[in-house]
């Protein structure tokens, strides 16, 4: 499928006509276009630069380097070092107006790629397999196009590349180190391109699109023994069987089944030997849901019912439960703008309700702190054999979504400052 960029956008108007709005006199889509069709090449460029060189959490340090030389060079205030390797760039019009900030993020995973394009990873055992390579280079075509519009905007921009998306987490320590102030930022949008969709679709959704995601903990202590002797034991390993199906209570039995949740112990640890009664057993888990009031109960939920269960078996059992992402909720308003922006790129009927996933993202806690829209860029190819999920080790994406992207960024932007709808 190819990507179906709409080219003829309306034209003759002025922007006092009402059915046109300021942003397009700011830039028109078709100019639009074409700037995001120039940078093209670079843009692809830069996105196999990162995809060569990936870097894990929290050592995104090249990536970096390159993203805030690049921001430098446009003449944006730059400050570098936030949450140890982020960067953040702010573009401040020639008028005055509100801030809107634009995230991408830059860490890779510890994958083995398996791609045989020329432009495959050089790190042993890490690769950019979700795609962030391609944010961090669309963030920068974005931010080009933009300064070019300095003088004119009616506001500003700050563009923010975090590190540390896939964990353990750089959006909270980036609120932390003050990229939501100064100026004060009014609204975000984030984005992330999508092997779920096709090249050319846009995914869209207001209110919950990804769940919140915490980890869970459970070690259960029994008294170890000869495997022979049950009756002078208690098994920790039986326990932690009991513990684990009555686990499967919580979202069957206690939570609203039209509120989506999940609880996966995806490993557990006991056992020395066949004939030796485990002394102690570990649980680990993931727990997700799409409602805030939800999650906070989970922790009481799986704590009494572990607990209960141990106890009748008595054994104990101790709940280590971490917090992680909280659900990312998205703005209708900040919605609405980016569906109308992301229509000037493509087919009004490619822009379409993204569904929600039980994945998460630390975008969430940007759009807890301020209204935001997190849209899905489609970058799936089939007729290409792009068609592996994220995280895989032959993920790749059709380099032909990155001018469309940087479009609906730009877009938004202008949308966002220079609104007449
Ligand atoms: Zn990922
Ligand atoms: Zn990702």
């Amino acid at each position: 499928m190819e990507p179906s960029i709409r080219t003829s956008a309306p034209s003759c108007r002025s922007a006092d006509d009402p059915g046109i709005s300021a942003s397009h006199a700011l830039l028109s889509p078709e100019r639009l276009a074409e700037l995001a069709r120039e940078l093209a090449p670079g843009t692809v460029a830069r996105r196999r630069d990162f995809h060569r060189w990936p870097e894990l959490s929290f050592q995104e340090v090249r990536t970096a380097g390159i993203v805030a030389g690049e921001l430098r060079a446009l003449g944006l205030e730059v400050q570098t070092g936030l949450a140890r390797t982020g960067v953040m760039g702010t573009l401040r019009g020639g008028k005055p107006g509100p801030t809107l900030l634009v995230r991408a993020d830059m860490d890779a995973l510890p994958v083995d790629e398996r791609n045989g394009h020329d432009f495959v990873s050089q790190v042993p055992g890490v690769m950019h397999a979700c795609g962030h390579d391609a944010h961090a280079a669309m963030l920068l075509a974005a931010a080009r196009i933009l300064a070019g519009q300095r003088e004119q905007l009616p506001g500003n921009v700050r563009f923010v590349f975090q590190p540390a998306e896939e964990g353990p987490g750089g959006a909270e320590l980036m609120i932390e180190a003050g990229c939501l102030d100064h100026p004060t930022v009014d609204a975000v949008i984030g984005f992330h391109i999508w092997a779920d969709l096709p090249i050319g679709i846009i995914g869209v959704r207001s209110g919950p699109l990804m769940a919140s995601s915490d980890e869970v903990r459970l070690t259960i202590t029994g008294r170890g023994g000869h495997g022979a002797d049950p009756h002078l034991s208690v098994d920790a390993m039986l326990v932690a069987a009991h513990v684990l199906v009555g686990m499967q209570a919580i979202v069957s039995r206690e939570i609203d089944p039209l509120i989506p949740a999940v609880i996966t112990f995806g490993k557990a640890e006991s056992g020395r030997g066949h004939n030796i009664i485990a002394h102690e057993a570990i649980l680990s888990g993931t727990v997700r849901t799409f409602d805030e009031a939800v999650r906070k109960t989970m922790p009481q939920r799986i704590e009494r019912l572990a607990e209960g269960i141990a106890s009748a078996y008595g054994a104990t059992c101790k709940i280590q439960y971490s917090p992680q992402y909280p659900v990312t909720v998205c703005d209708r308003q900040m919605c609405e703008l980016v569906r109308r922006a992301a229509r000037s790129v493509v087919k009004a009927e490619d822009v379409v309700e993204a569904e929600p996933t039980m994945g998460s993202e630390d975008i969430a806690y940007f759009l807890q702190e301020r209204p935001g829209c997190y849209f899905l860029l489609g970058a799936a190819n089939p007729d290409k054999g792009i068609d592996k999920p994220h995280h895989h080790p032959e993920f790749d994406i059709d380099e032909d979504a990155l001018p469309i992207g940087v479009q609906i960024i730009v877009r938004s932007v202008l949308d966002f400052l220079a609104p007449s709808f």
